[in-house]
């Protein structure tokens, strides 16, 4: 069976990728899975274990960490994120399409190993906000971080935006589900591409 295309979405934190990723697997006819990464971060109101997060303590990350089960894992303003590997791989293994949701760091990560290994099914996307105080008022609106992450944030994101060129595509979120229908049509291009490349 072919091996399923591992999708990347990436961008600086607050551009709204949970929200476009989300607006994107509502979509039944695009045959993707999102991987749930794990965090140590607190859940948010509404975010619910197993769906949005593997929500862990900062011991069980450290033993995943320590046992090689993560594909990327990054430290962000404070808390742990990783990408379980054997989850991805598993679906990849069986055809499917797998979506990682995942900041420019551990985005960078999986970019090298996929490109060491050779693995061509790969499609990188990277959002981009519409404007710097934009970004700045999206991140404000969770209203869940104190004055000193939202600056970690928006520091963080002027450096990431520098990356945006290592990507396959640029997307701009000026409105969700526009840029969800940007990315569903290159998805669908990119799936295209490698049935028309099978079938020679
Ligand atoms: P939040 O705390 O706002 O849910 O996420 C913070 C940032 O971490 C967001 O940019 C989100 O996309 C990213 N993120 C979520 N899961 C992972 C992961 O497994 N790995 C990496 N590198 N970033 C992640």
């Amino acid at each position: 069976m072919k091996q399923g295309l591992l999708i990347i979405l990436s961008g600086p934190s607050g551009v709204g990728k949970g929200a476009v990723r989300r607006a994107l697997m509502e979509n039944k006819d695009l045959d993707i899975v999102y991987s749930i990464s794990m965090t140590t971060r607190a859940p948010r109101r509404l975010e619910q274990n197993g769906v949005d997060y593997f929500f862990v303590d900062e011991e069980t990350f450290q033993k995943n960490v320590e046992e090689g089960n993560f594909l990327e894992y990054v430290s962000f303003v404070g808390h742990s994120y990783g990408t379980p590997k054997q989850y991805v791989d598993s679906l990849r293994n069986e055809g499917k399409n797998v979506l990682l949701e995942i900041e420019v760091q551990g985005a960078t990560q999986v970019l090298k190993k996929m490109k060491e290994l050779g693995d061509k099914n790969v499609v990188s996307i990277f959002l981009l906000p519409p404007s710097w105080p934009d970004l700045e008022k999206r991140i404000r609106k969770r209203r869940t971080e104190t004055e000193d992450v939202i600056k970690k944030r928006m520091d963080k994101a002027r450096s990431e935006i520098k990356e945006m060129f290592n990507y396959d595509y640029q997307v701009l979120n000026d409105i969700v589900p526009r840029a969800a229908t940007e990315i569903k049509s290159i998805i669908e291009s990119e799936i295209d591409k490698r049935k028309d490349v099978s079938a020679c």
